[in-house]
């Protein structure tokens, strides 16, 4: 069924883009498991859409539909994890090529793009993105082919202007992608402010339940010669999804708008409760009017600055430890964007990056935030 095209967002997510299953009439699309896809008596497909499960997948494509509306993009591709989708957008450049990627971000993301630059000969240069003035001038002084940029930010939750980031990179001759994964599509809609490929980790908050592990890279220029060789990449080299990953990521996003509505109104609460907290030195949330990039951050975002937020205790690794340890609601796992709230000390995962020993990272889930609270008020002591 082909629903009209100026649907909100939680209409589309709610009647997953309108799969209806027919002929059976089931308001859940199927799971197909079949690798494989017979041809009749004269060599013909028998449903010319699929012919093999790396190329074809009807759960796949419909998944990728739904997530392509709700970004406002033309195309969408689901890999089997972001990393997966990160590697397919960076396999496209060429040895010789330039990289200019945010510094901070998912640390995941800076150690593969540089090993990866190393050992394929690419120029790879880091910049805080943040800092609009030295995005610029990266920019023009390096010709980057393809600037990186994830906002907000994990863990530090820095906002970096997409519209203008979007422009130098351009000037520059190059491409811009935005991993939005904090934001998820409903409260960010990149490519709508001049961004050419938009990424997520949809392990996080567009399925929302721990449970799939999935990437989705996305544009409004499926023409474009690295949307093509992305394409290529992913049939040819086979990082593509399941079809129980996909059908469970499509069962998870049908009340994404509804939990990114509540984590992020949660989440603010929490955030500004902490702020006022004496044994709080520091909150990092982009909702926060305090936080240097809040301005950004409301003007590009709608309905909400997402589920993720660090905070700083008083002292060091010990006193953060043991906070996160009294918690009782929280988990302590790593991870983000699911509905049940988790706490993480990064510093004891990546000592060596720069995250500050009293920092704790916290994903706010759909729980009452008032329990989450008051978790927080005895754990804080
Ligand atoms: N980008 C961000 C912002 C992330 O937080 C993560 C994972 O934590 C990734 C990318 C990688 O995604 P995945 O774990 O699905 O490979």
């Amino acid at each position: 069924m082909t629903l009209p095209n100026d649907l909100k967002a939680s209409t589309i997510a709610a009647q997953a883009g309108g799969a209806i299953d027919m002929p059976s009439g089931g308001v859940v699309p199927p799971v197909q498991p079949s690798t494989t896809f017979v041809r009749d008596e004269d060599y013909a497909l028998v449903n010319p859409d699929n012919i093999y499960a790396r190329d074809n997948s009807d759960i796949v494509r419909i998944t990728e539909n739904v997530l392509a509306r709700l970004e406002g993009a033309e195309e969408g591709l689901l890999f089997p994890s972001g990393m997966a989708a990160i590697a397919a957008l960076m396999r496209t450049l060429p040895a010789g090529a330039v990289i200019l990627a945010q510094s901070g971000i998912y640390w995941g993301t800076t150690k593969w793009l540089r090993d990866f630059s190393a050992r394929r000969g690419i120029a790879l240069h880091e910049v805080d993105a943040s800092d609009a003035q030295a995005l610029e001038a990266a920019c023009a002084e390096l010709k980057p082919d393809l600037v990186f940029i994830e906002t907000p930010s994990n863990p530090w939750l820095k906002t970096v202007d997409i519209a203008h980031a979007a422009s130098c990179a351009h000037q520059a001759g190059g491409l811009l992608a935005v991993d939005s994964t904090a934001a998820t599509p409903v409260l960010q809609r990149p490519l709508e402010l001049g961004c050419d490929i938009v990424m997520h980790s949809a392990t996080k908050g567009i399925n929302g339940h721990s449970d799939v592990l999935a990437g989705v890279l996305a544009t409004s220029k499926p023409a474009a010669k690295i949307w093509t060789d992305i394409k290529a990449d992913r049939h040819d080299a086979g990082a593509v999804i399941g079809p129980f990953e996909a059908w469970l990521l499509l069962r998870g996003m049908r009340t994404l708008p509804l939990r990114v509505e509540r984590m992020s109104a949660s989440a603010l609460k929490i955030a500004t409760w902490l702020s006022a907290h004496p044994k709080v030195t520091d909150v990092y949330y982009p909702g926060l009017e305090s936080h240097p990039g809040h301005a950004i951050a409301a003007r590009q975002m709608q309905g909400g600055y997402g589920c993720l937020f660090s905070f700083l205790v008083e002292g060091g690794a010990a006193e953060a430890l043991a906070v996160v340890g009294r918690l009782k609601l929280f988990h302590r796992a790593t991870s983000l964007g699911g509905v049940e709230s988790l706490v993480e000390h990064r510093h004891t995962i990546e000592p060596h990056t720069g995250i500050p020993p009293s920092l704790i990272r916290v994903s706010v889930g759909i729980e009452d935030a008032g329990d989450l609270i008051a978790d927080l008020e005895q754990a804080l002591g």
